[in-house]
């Protein structure tokens, strides 16, 4: 029975790795159509479509396409959920709205359709701004993923939440339910949810003020621990610690904070994750700053320059942040805060936020 399920995963996941080479052949080769590379082409597509957002509706044509050919009408409705949150990327929101009704009038009271319908309808609403309407949703969404014991469902369905609770009630609601979404979600999870709920707690957090951390510094570690040896998840570990660090600094354990940081900084080079390798060298550079070491900020930035392939822009803030590290200049710190914005990553800059006053848009991140 084990040795079957597993020989089946295997299966799911060599099919997975056959489209994303040649995406066209899932809609033509009938290997694809079966519900279980369904299912897991879904997740595949909720995984990557903060990657390559403009082709977000394209996969989940196909997704459409394919669920259609199984003929599995809770399929569909999936499927069609997922179109759903691809025009919402792309703010084609009317688009959006018209292929949930669709949906919806497909659904037909089945809680396993409606759960994943009411979720996405509620990120609809949210990425639109109505807070309250998407509240609604994510809580009728919530009955009906327990109506169905999809706990996984819940602890989604809780990282985008947590975003409504935090503008409608506060940065309390706020945590719980990314606190409690992180517990919820299994390991089988597309990462992109673990790492949406992590990027709202560094969020909320750098919002927060100082009771909260203690608290999500040891719910941090917790969660590494559990993560520890399972497949895929190197990098949302090394996340983990990276936001641990910005956390330690935030209550002004430096030297704690920076171990944490050169730790993360060395695993990152090892899963070359480039733009999170500058991202993390700038957030290390800028806590270096704050101890007046210019000697190891033009380490950091050396190091980058050696071992990481930089071009454009961010090659020259690089060698600039050397230079002006070399000179001992104040000036540092402005190539440091240009650097860290020329890079994309989910984990945000908890110490700029701290010191920005005005801070207001934590940039939550719900998939
Ligand atoms: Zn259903």
């Amino acid at each position: 029975m084990e040795e079957s399920k597993d020989w089946r995963r295997r299966r799911v996941r060599f099919l997975l790795t056959k489209a994303e080479r040649n995406l066209d052949r899932v809609t033509k080769d009938k290997e694809f159509w079966r519900p279980r590379f369904c299912r897991a082409f879904f997740d595949w597509c909720d995984e990557n479509a903060f990657d390559a957002p403009n082709l977000a509706v394209k996969r989940a044509s196909m997704a459409v396409e394919i669920a259609e050919k199984t003929n599995d009408r809770h399929l569909v409705c999936r499927a069609m959920g997922l179109l759903v949150s691809g025009h919402r990327m792309v703010s084609e929101f009317e688009e959006a709205r018209i292929v949930l009704n669709n949906a919806l009038a497909l659904a037909e009271g089945c809680s396993c359709c409606l759960c994943d319908l009411y979720r996405r309808k509620g990120l609809l609403h949210l990425y639109q701004a109505d807070n309250e309407e998407a509240h609604k949703f994510f809580n009728l969404a919530i009955a009906e993923y327990k109506n169905i014991e999809d706990t996984d469902g819940v602890g989604r369905t809780l990282v985008s939440r947590g975003i409504s609770h935090f503008y409608l009630v506060g940065v309390d609601e706020a945590l719980a339910d990314e606190d409690r979404a992180l517990q919820l979600l299994s390991s089988e999870t597309p990462q992109i949810f673990h790492l949406a709920a992590l990027n709202n707690i560094a969020g909320f957090l750098a919002l927060g003020d100082e009771r909260h951390f203690s608290r999500v510094s040891q719910h941090l570690a917790n969660f590494r621990e559990k993560l520890k040896g399972v497949d895929g998840f190197s990098s949302v570990r090394v996340r983990l610690r990276w936001i641990d660090g910005l956390v330690l600094a935030r209550i002004g354990e430096y030297r704690r904070a920076i171990q944490m940081l050169e730790n993360a900084q060395g695993a990152l080079l090892r899963l070359r994750q480039d733009p999170e390798v500058v991202a993390i060298s700038a957030d290390l550079s800028r806590l270096y700053y704050e101890k007046e070491n210019y000697r190891a900020i033009n380490r950091v930035a050396s190091k980058c320059l050696r071992t990481i392939d930089v071009q454009g822009k961010v090659r020259s803030l690089l060698e600039r942040l050397a230079s002006f590290a070399a000179r001992e200049t104040k000036r540092t710190l402005d190539v440091i805060t240009s650097l860290r914005a020329a890079v994309d990553v989910p984990v945000p800059c908890l110490i700029e936020a701290a010191k920005a006053p005005k801070f207001t848009n934590p940039e939550p991140l719900a998939c």
